[in-house]
């Protein structure tokens, strides 16, 4: 079951994955790989430099005409072949993930590793259904049909929180659709985004299809972006850096997929299940130590059931298992690292002066405390301009607010600049029926909060990005579209040349 293995000793060339093979960057910058939950370094490796994303690109536009030319049918076998690679790997990428990201084991193996497996078998359908609109005769003289073409060599960057899962949901769509990619996972966070593209060719997809950078953001991924042969970018990240990459990539007029921060709201109408809400709550906002983009962060619960919420899920708080990530009995691991702690603390201890934390709000001593741990927290009587309620936190950090009528619910739910996700609590279906309707966000839970699915969109409004993940729609981000018009008249002089020259014959 359990396979372990030694880092050091399997990324030995390096951790680039370019053309087909591993080799060492060569921007002359080292960068560890730190086991979040003791502080020590797993792994370091040289970091990709401009001249590998060169390379990168280089190998992504060589591999173009052959992949963009195979049939949907050839591409769709070799997505088949690539989740069947991936699922007989599930324990060496979940040892993985946990490792460089201090996720709970049962995460890993349960949540990210199975996703990933599901979303190229996705694909691997969904390559063979790339349709345009039907051909028709829409002038009278002419057919027109679509084309749905690839864009050519995409160029991608990927946060922390989720490595594998966000490789699976770059790459996939991009190749699926005919591209060819190079991908920039974190720097922190390399090891299973290079497994990954090292399972596509294990799975016969062509080298230089799928390459893999891990370098900094600031050297590596700009070159990325704004490279000369990149023909599209697509981020995944907070929205600051998302507003400089989308200042460089408009500069060379890219195709833009942005997907960026989350605040999300969690409304508890008064007629909600308290049982069910409290129990969403603390696993929405508490799911991958709360750095999930989606997570739960701001619960907004009407005011019968406010004393009762708040003490429900400050219990069920106190009850979640910190521990070692490779024990399966563990529920919540560390943060990604102790600077992403501080700065989660940073937020508490800002907020204890204008709010009353009612659990949590410490990092835990003993034997975790070496490690980036810190204890599920709740915050209350926050007002609602405030820090707290209105920033993103990216740690397991939940703040409740009270309201009163419906609709100040939705605005609540509403007064944020991200629109990522949300989630209504209510037995009324027209309850929830208009908070659907009326909550500004990409994705909307009725009485349930997290979960995703392969074959459903995933992407923001406003502040949140724009773009989606997953599904068919992600095709619109990765192909383009052509209109083709066949003259069917077969006329030589046509009636429409009397607006340039001539009179009505
Ligand atoms: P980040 O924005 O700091 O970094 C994301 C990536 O961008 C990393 O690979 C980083 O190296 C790179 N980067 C940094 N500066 C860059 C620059 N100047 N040019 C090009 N690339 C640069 O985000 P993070 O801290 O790694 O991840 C957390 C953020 O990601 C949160 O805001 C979270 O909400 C967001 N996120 C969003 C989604 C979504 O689907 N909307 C999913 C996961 C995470």
């Amino acid at each position: 079951m359990d396979q372990r293995f030694d880092v050091t000793e399997r990324f030995a060339q390096g951790a680039q994955f370019i053309a087909g093979e591993l080799r060492a960057g060569t921007s002359g910058r080292t960068q560890a790989v730190t086991d979040p939950a003791t502080g020590e370094q797993v792994y370091t490796y040289e970091l990709a430099g401009t001249a590998d994303v060169d390379a990168a690109v280089g190998a992504a536009r060589q591999a173009l005409p052959e992949w963009a030319g195979a049939t949907p049918g050839e591409r769709s076998e070799a997505l088949h072949r690539f989740a069947a690679v991936l699922d007989e790997r599930t324990e060496e990428f979940a040892y993985a993930e946990s490792l460089q990201c201090g996720k709970p084991i049962k995460l890993s193996r349960e949540f990210d590793v199975p996703g990933s497996v599901d979303n190229a078998a996705f694909f691997a359908g969904a390559a063979r259904h790339l349709e345009g609109k039907a051909a028709g005769e829409y002038s009278g003289d002419h057919t027109s049909s679509v084309r749905r073409e690839p864009i050519g060599v995409v160029g991608s960057i990927a946060p922390w929180n989720y490595p594998l899962q966000m490789a699976s949901w770059k790459v996939l769509p991009a190749i699926a659709a005919g591209n060819t990619i190079v991908l920039k996972p974190a720097e922190i966070t390399p090891l299973t985004s290079v497994m990954y593209a090292q399972a596509a060719r294990e799975a016969g997809i062509p080298d230089g299809v799928v390459n893999i950078v891990p370098g900094a953001g600031r050297d590596a991924g700009e070159h990325l972006v704004g490279h000369p042969d990149v023909a599209m970018t697509s981020f995944t990240g907070s929205t600051a850096v998302g507003k400089r990459v989308a200042e460089i990539a408009t500069a060379s007029v890219k195709r833009l997929h942005l997907e960026l921060g989350g605040k999300a709201p969690f409304v508890v109408f008064d007629d909600a299940d308290l049982d069910a809400a409290v129990h969403g709550a603390v696993a929405g906002a508490l799911i991958n130590t709360g750095q999930d983009c989606t997570a739960a962060t701001r619960a907004y619960v009407q005011r019968p059931l406010y004393d009762a919420f708040v003490s429900g899920v400050a219990d069920l708080m106190a009850t979640v298992r910190l521990g070692d990530p490779f024990d399966p009995a563990t529920d919540l691991g560390p943060l990604i690292s102790h600077a992403q702690r501080d700065r989660v603390a940073g937020f508490v201890e800002r907020a204890r002066k204008y709010a009353t934390v009612v659990t949590g709000g410490e990092a835990p001593q003993g034997a975790l405390a070496r490690g980036a741990y810190y204890r599920p927290t709740l915050i209350a009587d926050a007002a609602q301009d405030s820090e707290i309620v209105q920033s993103e936190i990216f740690g397991p950090v939940l703040v409740v607010l009270p309201f009163d009528s419906d609709d100040e619910g939705i605005t609540l739910a509403n007064d944020t600049p991200y629109g990522l996700a949300a989630s209504a609590w209510s037995r009324d279906v027209y309850r929830t029926g208009r908070a659907v309707r009326e909550i500004k966000a990409g994705c909307v839970w009725v009485n349930d909060h997290i979960p995703i699915i392969s074959e459903m969109p995933h992407g923001g409004y406003q502040a949140s990005g724009y773009g989606k993940d997953m599904s068919a729609y992600s095709f619109e981000e990765y192909t383009q579209v052509k209109h083709v018009m066949y003259d069917i008249t077969g006329v030589a002089r046509k009636d429409w040349h009397r607006t340039v020259f001539g009179d009505r014959g």
